[in-house]
C-alpha cells in the first residue's frame, strides 16, 4: 500500500513569501535608459515562444514568454516520447526608461512606476560598458551610482505610498476602534521608518501577520531582484570587468541578491545567427550565452517552481507558486481537478530517473499518495484523483 501523508506534515513552516499568491507571476526589466534594456528585451522576444502556442490569451507587444530550459523535462520526453511536449516559461516585461525623479513624475515616472508595480520581480540592468558613441543619462558610466538611484526612485515611491496609507488609516481610527486598524497602522509606521532609513522592504524580517498586510500593498522595494550587469563581449568572455568588484560590494551590502554578467552584445548576435553559427561561435571564442542562466534564475527569483504531468499523450511543466498545496495545484490544470480533488499520486524525478518505470518506482514503496495538505514540491510528477461527478464537494 502506497505510505499516506502524515498530519505532522501539514501546515508549511517557512516564512510566508513576499508577493502575489499566483501562477500567472511575470518579471520585468527595469533599469536607466541606455543600458541595453531594449537591445536585451528584443534578444528575448526572438527567443520566445510564438504567440499561437498561447491560443487564449493576448501576448502584449512589451511581453515575451520564454522556455525556461530543464534536463529533467528533457528526459521526460525522451522517456515518454509524447505527443505534445510544454515546458515551463517566463514571462518577462520590457519597463522602459526609468530615470531619476520618476517618483514625482519626471520622465513618464509614475507611469513607469505602475508597470514596475504590476510585475512579480525585477530583472534590474546595469550598464557597465563605455562607449563614447552611447550618451549616459548621467554623462560617466558608473553603474553603482545608476544602483543608487534605481533603488532610490523606487523606496521614495514606496515612501509616498506608505505616507497616504498612514494618513488613511489615522482618519479610519478616528471613527472606528477596529483593532486590525491600529495593527495595519504599526506596521505602517515600522514600514515607513525602514524606507526612511534607506532600506529597501524585501530585506526586512517581517512577521507572518506583517507579509500578510505587506502582499496587500505591492511594494516596489519589496519585489525581488537579479541584477544583470551588461559589458562588453571582450569582458564578459574574460569574466573581468572594471565596475564588477563595486557592484558586488554594493550588492553585498544590500541583501546580497543574485548577480548575472552577460554581454548584450554578444547576446544580440548570437540570437541574429543560425544555431549551427552560433554555437561555433561560442565554442572558437569559449564564451556562453548568458540567456538560460538569466531565465532560469528570474523563473525562480519570483517563487516559481513546476509539477510534471508526464504520459504517452503529454509531458508538460505546470507552473506554479512555492508552497502551493496539492488541490490549488491540480487547480492549475482544471478547476475541476482542485473542486474534486481525491487525492495526488506523486513520484519524484530523481526516484523514477533512477528506477527507470513507473511500475519500478511503485514496486519501491516510492510512489506516495498524498492528500489536501501536501505542500508540491519542484519537479514533483503528479497524477491527480478526483470527482466531481458524486457532488461530494460543492
Ligand atoms: P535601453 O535604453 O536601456 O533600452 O538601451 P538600448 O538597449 O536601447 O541600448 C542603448 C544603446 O546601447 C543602443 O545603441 C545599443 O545598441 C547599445 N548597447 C546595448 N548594449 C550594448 C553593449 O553591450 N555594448 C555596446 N557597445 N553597446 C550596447
Amino acid at each position: 500500500m502506497p505510505p499516506k501523508a502524515s498530519k505532522s506534515k501539514e501546515a508549511p513552516t517557512e516564512r510566508p513569501i513576499l508577493g502575489r499568491f499566483s501562477s500567472h507571476l511575470k518579471i520585468g526589466i527595469v533599469g536607466l535608459p541606455n543600458v541595453g534594456k531594449s537591445t536585451l528585451f528584443n534578444t528575448l522576444t526572438k527567443l520566445a515562444i510564438p504567440a499561437e502556442n498561447f491560443p487564449f490569451c493576448t501576448i502584449e507587444p512589451n511581453e515575451a514568454r520564454i522556455n525556461v530550459p530543464d534536463e529533467r523535462f528533457d528526459w521526460l520526453c525522451q522517456l515518454f516520447k509524447p505527443k505534445s511536449e510544454v515546458s515551463a516559461f517566463l514571462e518577462i516585461h520590457d519597463i522602459a526608461g526609468l530615470v531619476r525623479g520618476a517618483h514625482e513624475g519626471q520622465g513618464l515616472g509614475n507611469s513607469f512606476l505602475s508597470h514596475i508595480r504590476a510585475v512579480d520581480g525585477i530583472f534590474h540592468v546595469l550598464r557597465a560598458f563605455e562607449d563614447p558613441e552611447i550618451i549616459h543619462v548621467d554623462d560617466i558610466v558608473d553603474p553603482v551610482r545608476d544602483l543608487e538611484t534605481i533603488t532610490e526612485e523606487l523606496r521614495l515611491k514606496d515612501l509616498e505610498y506608505m505616507q497616504n496609507k498612514v494618513e488613511d488609516l489615522e482618519k479610519a481610527m478616528k471613527r472606528s476602534n477596529d483593532k486590525q486598524l491600529k495593527i495595519e497602522h504599526d506596521l505602517c509606521l515600522r514600514v515607513k521608518t525602514w524606507l526612511q532609513d534607506g532600506k529597501d522592504v524585501r530585506l526586512g524580517e517581517w512577521k507572518a501577520a506583517d507579509v500578510e498586510i505587506l502582499n496587500t500593498f505591492q511594494l516596489l522595494s519589496a519585489k525581488p531582484v537579479v541584477y544583470l550587469v551588461n559589458m562588453t563581449e571582450k569582458d564578459y568572455q574574460r569574466k573581468k570587468n572594471k565596475f564588477l568588484p563595486k557592484i558586488h560590494a554594493w550588492v553585498q551590502e544590500h541583501g546580497g541578491d543574485t548577480i548575472i554578467p552577460f554581454s548584450c552584445a554578444l547576446e544580440k548576435m548570437l540570437v541574429d545567427m543560425p544555431e549551427d553559427e552560433a554555437a561555433k561561435y561560442c565554442q572558437q571564442n569559449n564564451i556562453q550565452s548568458a540567456i538560460t542562466k538569466i531565465v532560469k534564475t528570474g523563473f525562480a527569483t519570483i517563487n516559481l517552481i513546476y509539477f510534471f504531468t508526464a504520459g504517452p499523450d503529454e509531458v508538460k511543466c505546470w507552473q506554479i507558486r512555492k508552497h502551493t498545496k496539492a488541490p490549488q495545484a491540480a487547480g492549475a490544470i482544471h478547476t475541476d481537478f482542485e473542486r474534486g480533488f481525491i487525492c495526488a499520486e506523486v513520484m519524484k524525478f530523481d526516484d523514477l530517473k533512477e528506477l527507470g518505470s513507473e511500475s519500478a518506482v511503485k514496486a519501491a514503496g516510492k510512489y506516495r499518495q498524498e492528500g489536501k495538505t501536501y505542500v508540491v514540491q519542484d519537479g514533483d510528477i503528479i497524477f491527480f484523483k478526483f470527482n466531481v461527478s458524486g457532488g461530494g464537494k460543492k
